[in-house]
């Protein structure tokens, strides 16, 4: 499977909120693990909206979950 991601990996700490109308403290939030990597939801910390996603290609907490594979 070839690698496209064009963007750094970044902790996001702080990111625009639409409800806020500014940039907020976020949380990150565990989504869902997939074979292909862990999806991540980031949640304002003030409104408790959801401000964005993130996806990661670390399939090692998959194959934890799945020691079949
Ligand atoms: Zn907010």
């Amino acid at each position: 499977m070839a690698r496209q991601s064009h963007y750094d990996e970044f902790e996001a700490s702080e990111l625009f909120c639409a409800k806020c109308r500014r940039a907020q403290p976020v949380r990150k939030h565990l989504l869902l693990v997939l074979p292909q990597g862990n999806k991540y939801d980031y949640v304002c910390t003030a409104c408790g909206s959801s401000v964005g996603e993130k996806m990661d290609d670390d399939t090692s907490s998959f194959t934890i979950l799945n020691p079949e594979r």
